[in-house]
């Protein structure tokens, strides 16, 4: 696995990760996001549905949190999870949690991390979780970690102590790994760790950095109550400590304002449950992207749609602003976030455009709003199919665009765009951006 990078622009990293499975066939642009999966499969969707879909993200994320109760039938299978699920032909990265659920806390000791899967809580020692990584059959691992910081007033020592146990973890998966002969080629993530704290994340950063790790996770910066501010000050001090040719994925950070300023602090690589997560409230990401002018030249992205402008003007204002406090909406579920449109909403009864006018997904161009608001109303699970098909085309083609603007240096043109066309404020240095069009 290598990261070679193109270009950096406002500290954003244009590149690609190539060598990647096995074999070393596959490759994954960056910045990118991973396929969120459950058990293997994406959420309400069949493989044959899913690759209805194109540029689909080359790497598919699997949970250990889904998949260590299934530890002996995927040991007596013992074929590894992607002959398991049928999963098409894709690179398996295999993390510890699902970073769309929430894990209670408080079940952490020095040798073990406790998952939790549909029956229940399940702990794991670096024996156990070695042995399910053997059975996973994984391209990329995240390494064992204590990430348990991200509840807010975690205590200075609680952090010191969650970095202390990740790096002896990370000691211990590695011994293992080396002398598991069906872990040959996969490669390790290392974690970082240490909450809030800014000594601690330097530590934890440049410790783990000096481990033979293929990338990093950053790991513990995904709480609701941390604000972007101060997400992108210790991403910016950990990644800089981190060597430049090896990957940084940001661990459960996924709504589209945050993903750009943390790609600007350096971050290459997201997992992408947030579409998922806007699927099961019954909504569909509509926020617009499309900084092309020329449609015949568009390429990726979506049009800027009448209908779509229609709807932000309905929107009540969100002001997201650049510091810390309690504005930020907590990423749960239930919350709606401004980049998308609850279609359970009565004026959508006689909406009889595509969810996003100009989208190719299966979804938009065969259904109107209308549909799907009845579907949602009356519970069909068609509903979660065709919300999960666009609302996960509309989230990869946010990133292609994203790659797009790096690569015609129009970055700025891209986060007015998605910013302002979801009727946020982008409060930068005591000035708010102005209409570019
Ligand atoms: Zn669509």
């Amino acid at each position: 696995m290598k990261l070679e990078l193109a270009r950096v622009v406002q500290g954003c990293r244009l590149g690609v990760l190539t060598g990647l499975g096995r074999a070393g066939q596959h490759s994954l642009e960056v910045p990118g996001c991973l396929l969120y999966t459950r058990c293997g499969s994406v959420p309400h969707l069949t493989q044959d549905t899913l690759h209805t879909l194109s540029n689909l993200p080359s790497v598919t994320q699997l949970t250990l949190s889904t998949l260590a109760e299934h530890q002996e039938v995927l040991e007596e299978f013992n074929e590894g999870v992607r002959k398991f699920a049928g999963l098409h032909d894709t690179v398996l990265y295999c993390s510890l949690h699902d970073p769309a659920t929430l894990s209670p806390t408080g079940h952490i000791t020095n040798k073990t991390v406790s998952v939790w899967g549909s029956g229940g809580r399940i702990e794991l020692s670096v024996d156990k979780f070695m042995a399910l990584q053997k059975a996973v059959q994984p391209d990329l691992y995240q390494s064992m970690a204590d990430g348990e910081t991200w509840p807010s007033n975690t205590s200075r020592k609680r952090v010191r102590k969650s970095v202390d146990r990740t790096l002896a973890h990370l000691d211990e998966c590695l011994l293992l790994h080396h002398k598991t002969q069906e872990l040959k080629g996969v490669e390790v993530l290392g974690v970082v760790e240490g909450g809030d704290v800014m000594e601690e994340r330097v530590r934890s950063a440049r410790e783990t950095a000096k481990r033979p790790v293929g990338g990093f996770c950053l790991d513990g910066l995904q709480s609701a109550a941390m604000g972007q501010n101060l997400r992108t000050q210790l991403i910016t001090a950990v990644i800089k400590e981190l060597p430049e040719d090896k990957p940084r994925l940001l661990q459960g950070v996924g709504r589209p304002d945050q993903v750009l300023s943390c790609v600007e602090a350096g971050v290459d690589l997201f997992e992408s449950f947030f579409p998922y997560q806007v699927t099961e409230r019954g909504c569909a990401l509509t926020f617009t992207f499309n900084i092309t002018t020329d449609p015949e030249t568009s390429g990726t992205g979506v049009q800027a749609a009448p209908t779509v402008l229609k709807l932000d003007e309905d929107k009540p204002e969100v002001n997201i602003v650049e510091n810390d406090g309690p504005d930020h909406l907590p990423e749960d579920q239930s919350s709606m976030t401004p980049f998308e449109i609850n279609l359970k909403d009565k004026r959508f009864r006689d909406d009889f455009g595509p969810l996003v006018e100009g989208c190719g997904c299966y979804c938009c161009k065969n259904h109107q709003r209308a549909y799907l608001h009845h579907l949602l109303v009356t519970n069909e699970l068609l509903a979660g199919v065709l919300l999960m098909l666009h609302n996960t085309a509309h989230y990869c083609a946010f990133f292609s665009a994203l790659r797009g603007a790096i690569a015609s240096n129009r970055l700025e043109h891209l986060k007015e765009r998605v910013l302002k066309g979801s009727g946020m404020v982008l409060v930068r240095e005591g000035a708010g951006l102005t209409d570019g069009q």
